[in-house]
């Protein structure tokens, strides 16, 4: 039984979380920094406590103070959205040796998904299609570096076994470069994520990003969502998301589905994850696993009619999943534009008060944000402000309804990214489906030479 969850996030998440447990009768603590007091959920939840000052270090990722604060509203479970400590394994660690529930995956499976080699080889071994490249960490012999890379093909890409949020990569087009490539993805990782383990892989030139929602209860049971289509990306940066992904068939959906699936399955994982793929000339290749809610996770809910939160809550709580894999029944299209509180064409970020805000509405549109008139966005935190997420019987329906919504909304103040995405939405090639995780970079270059 869970009956009162302490929310370790902000902004639009720890609203969405609120709203889940709210429908489910279960109480809420809003775990707020300093600046954060006058976010919409600290306001609505039962309980709020602060857990620190601004810097995220102090608050939001410190361990310490989340626990004290479960312990003081003596909270059955933490939730810890996306972001943040949702991907710490010794977060989980510590929530669950100090009595509590974490709404996630065990710290083992965290660790294990976390390398990126432990996981591609756990993703092999399940019948998983990863992208070609070196089964372990490299060692330091050139010449059998040499040799591997020769036997992959160039251009190969190197990549931090503990990197994240698209850093500790680096592509090298021939091999004269790849010695000093090695050495130099190796230092930066050492730096950046304390752990110099390097692997190699065949990069893909012109894929499409598209990955798989699962759910799983850590019981032996676990079903697949579909897949969404994340390929609109700015530095790695997701900026429009859809689901189902364009062009991708039936058989082929159930295909990897399944192999997701039985991936879950032999890892015993628990709770909501999301299996990232490269999707080139029909073929699958999985990158890695995000062992936790992702941002895009309501497009996947507006087209199966599944609310993922609650059904974290019902796992975590120790419940069975009560959907089979026939239950899920994908209908219509769902697209959804990231909101953020930054220039539309410079992308430097833009907090202050919001003056003046209307949010959209009208059939099939949803906007998850926690922002409203004479709200200030403060500078500390990542810019995003909210996701308009629009649901249609096709995508043509979704597209000409995020494209009304997207006029609709009025957000005065701060500057917002809402110009971009009224490009993106009427742009034409976007609008045929299906483009590279490079399109956008390349529509933002041209926009910028007429
Ligand atoms: P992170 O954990 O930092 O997000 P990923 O492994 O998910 O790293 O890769 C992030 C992005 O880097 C991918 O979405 C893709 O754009 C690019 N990328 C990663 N691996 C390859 C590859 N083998 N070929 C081409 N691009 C790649």
């Amino acid at each position: 039984m869970i009956d009162k969850v302490l929310i370790a996030n902000r902004g639009e998440i720890a609203l969405r979380i609120l709203r889940a447990c709210r429908e489910m009768g279960i109480k809420t603590v809003a775990a707020h920094s300093e600046p954060d007091r006058d976010l919409k959920h600290v306001r609505l939840a039962d309980e709020a406590v602060c857990i620190g000052p601004a810097a995220s270090l102090k608050s939001y990722l410190n361990i310490p103070a989340l626990i004290s604060a479960a312990d003081v509203t003596e909270s059955t479970a933490i939730h810890p959205g996306y972001g943040f400590l949702s991907e710490s394994a010794d977060f989980s660690e510590k929530v669950e040796s100090s009595g509590f529930i974490f709404i996630g995956p065990t710290a083992d499976t965290i660790r294990l998904m976390g390398d990126k080699v432990s996981a591609k080889a756990a993703m092999l071994k399940a019948g998983v299609p990863c992208v070609p490249g070196t089964p372990d960490a490299l060692g330091d012999n050139d010449k059998e570096n040499l040799k591997l890379a020769r036997e992959i093909g160039y251009p190969i890409i190197i990549k931090a076994s503990g990197g994240g949020g698209g850093r500790g990569m680096r592509v090298v087009e021939k091999e004269e470069d790849l010695i000093k490539s090695i050495e130099l993805t190796q230092s930066e990782a050492r730096t950046a994520f304390n752990n110099d383990k390097v692997y190699m892989e065949k990069y893909l030139q012109n894929p499409r990003h598209v990955e798989f929602q699962v759910i799983a209860d850590g019981q032996g049971n676990a079903i697949h969502l579909g897949e969404r289509d994340c390929s609109m990306q700015r530095r790695h940066q997701k900026v429009v998301e859809e689901a189902p992904a364009p062009g991708i068939s039936e058989k082929l959906r159930q295909k990897i589905g399944k192999r997701c699936v039985d991936a879950c399955k032999l890892i015993n994982y628990r709770g909501a994850g999301t299996f990232e793929f490269l999707f080139e000339n029909e073929e699958f290749y999985f990158i890695e696993m995000n062992t936790r809610l992702q941002v895009e996770h309501p497009v996947t809910e507006m087209i199966t009619g599944i609310d993922l939160v609650k059904l974290q809550l019902q796992i975590a709580a120790g419940e069975k999943l009560s959907l089979k894999q026939s239950d899920i029944k994908l209908q219509g299209h769902a697209i959804e534009c990231r909101i953020n509180a930054e220039d539309p064409a410079s992308f430097i970020p833009s907090p202050g008060t919001i003056s003046r805000y209307h949010p959209p509405g009208g059939p099939g549109v949803r906007l998850d944000s926690h922002v409203y008139s004479g709200y200030a966005v403060p500078p500390f935190y990542d810019s995003m402000i909210g996701k308009l997420i629009v649901h249609g019987e096709s995508r043509e329906v979704a597209l000409a309804r995020m494209a009304g919504a997207l006029e609709e909304i009025v957000i005065d103040g701060i500057k917002t990214n809402i110009p971009l995405q009224r490009n993106i939405v009427t742009d034409s090639h976007f609008s045929a489906g299906g483009v590279s995780i490079h399109y956008l970079e390349q529509m933002l270059a041209e926009q910028q030479t007429p």
